[in-house]
């Protein structure tokens, strides 16, 4: 039994809110979908979030 992995599996975020597509204000709830999330060159670095349907249609 290795119960260190009920808790490493499926882990969400670990951020106090969660993060909202930038495109279409999905919050991101689910720790295993795959979003992106970009850094812009901003000072302070801006992070923008991509949820897995808007990533795909932005980049492909
Ligand atoms: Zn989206």
């Amino acid at each position: 039994m290795a119960e260190h992995d009920l808790i490493s599996s499926g882990a969400a975020p670990a951020r106090v809110e969660p993060l909202a597509c930038i495109e279409c204000g999905r919050l991101w709830l689910d720790g295993r979908e795959r979003w992106r999330i970009y850094v812009l060159d901003e000072d302070p670095p801006e992070t923008v979030p991509y949820c897995p349907d808007c990533a795909r249609r932005e980049f492909g």
